[in-house]
């Protein structure tokens, strides 16, 4: 009999997934990421950190999520369509489930403070309310524009006990704020931890961050079966850092029956700085301490992304999503702003359930797939919430 391929690999020790990822930092910080590493390595397996984790998933964030069967859309397109509701966590997205993690191994190593950048905000509300929760100090630092354009989360982190930090270099948005949170992190990294946002940046944070967020597809997996009494035909989740997409997809990898999609943002279109699209239109580059597929002119200097949702405008992706679609496990398609604010619509007026923008690409590309796929068992990730944008969509896309 054939040995099983297995798939869902872990990085070399270096952290490299084939030759994306890795650690290019500047000498100093080497031996504290080696620290991180060291620490995470030791807590994963631990029967007491996983027992104070699996509690703070179960009785603070709500976990399990449910996965829900869409009855209107399936009888309405013609497949079986289901969504894994992150949605209905704790702070209204699956970033709870990495900050929870972060910040108890942060604990653990005793330290006194998480540092974070956030662009919209999103990721910036579930660290402070994982620091508020576990009693650290808590600096978020943010873009100067994206502080006046996400004034609720602001008042939101403000409220939770963070310190905001304007970040007025460059396009003052999250790229130069990712640049900051990590300056400060220099100084203070004796007694402060970073809490990157996505499995983004150095080694071991891709590592770190998909193992808090592979519970996603781990429920996801056991919920179909028991739900259908088999796997999905299909996956579906949009890609920006690729955390919410990676967790799902880490619980089917290897079932080689399962097809995986990750619906990446063309925004406005394939022109660079009019999407985010970094697998579809990016080269091998460096950002931010680790080599993946990067958007960049010619120079190779990283491009400014742009997307609707603007959890999914960095212009880099994690390593291992890089590695998968050379590998041709994994296809990533794209959707544009406009299909996906047609998908807020429709998801909201035919099951009552109203998707975050981000989201809202992976319910787009979900239901392009049971167009094709008529029959078929489409499970569909909801990453999160819309409450966040339902001011911008009235204000951009007002209904008819
Ligand atoms: C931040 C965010 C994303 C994008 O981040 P990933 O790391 O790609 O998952 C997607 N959906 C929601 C709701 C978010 O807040």
């Amino acid at each position: 009999m054939e040995t099983k391929k297995i798939i869902n690999i872990l990085p070399t020790k270096e952290g490299f997934f084939g030759e994306y990822g890795g650690q290019f930092l500047p000498e100093g910080l080497k031996a504290e990421f080696d620290k991180i590493t060291e620490a995470f390595l030791k807590y994963k397996d631990d029967p007491i950190f996983n027992k104070e984790l699996n509690d703070l998933f179960k009785y603070y964030a709500g976990r399990p999520s449910p996965v829900y069967h869409c009855k209107n859309l399936s009888q309405k397109y013609g497949a079986e369509i289901y969504l894994k509701r992150e949605d209905l966590n704790h702070t209204g997205a699956h970033k709870i489930n990495h900050c929870l993690g972060e910040a108890l191994l942060a604990k653990k190593m005793g330290k006194k403070k998480i540092i974070a950048e956030t662009g919209a905000g999103q990721h910036g509300v579930a660290t402070a309310t994982a620091a508020a929760l576990m009693g650290l100090e808590c600096d978020v630092y943010m873009g100067e524009i994206d502080i006046e354009k996400a004034k609720p989360n602001v008042d939101r982190m403000r409220i939770l006990g963070a310190n905001i930090i304007p970040v007025s270099e460059g396009t003052r948005t999250l790229k130069e704020a990712v640049d900051a949170a990590f300056n400060a992190y220099t100084k203070e990294y004796e007694t402060a931890i970073y809490a990157i946002g996505s499995v983004v940046g150095p080694h071991p944070f891709p590592m770190m961050v998909e193992h808090f967020q592979s519970i996603i597809g781990k429920e996801a997996r056991e919920q179909m079966l028991d739900l259908t009494g088999s796997l999905p035909d299909h996956i579906v989740a949009c890609v920006g850092g690729g955390s919410n997409s990676i967790g799902l997809f880490s619980g089917f990898l290897d079932d080689e029956s399962v097809k995986i999609y990750g619906a990446e943002p063309l925004g406005k279109g394939d022109k660079l700085g009019d999407n985010a699209a970094s697998i579809t239109y990016g080269k091998k580059g460096i950002l931010h301490g680790f080599k993946c597929l990067l958007l960049q002119d010619e120079n190779g200097n990283a491009a400014n992304a742009y997307s609707v949702a603007s959890g999914l405008d960095y212009p880099g992706v994690g390593p291992k999503h890089c590695y998968l679609h050379d590998i041709g496990r994994v296809n990533y398609e794209t959707i544009s702003d406009i299909e996906a604010v047609r998908a807020f619509y429709e998801l909201s007026r035919t099951e009552g359930i109203i998707p975050a923008l981000e989201s809202s690409h992976a319910v787009a590309l979900g239901l392009k797939l049971a167009e094709t796929f008529q029959g078929d068992k489409i499970l569909i990730n909801l990453s999160g919430r819309g409450d966040k944008d339902i001011e911008f969509v009235m204000k951009n896309y007002p209904l008819k």
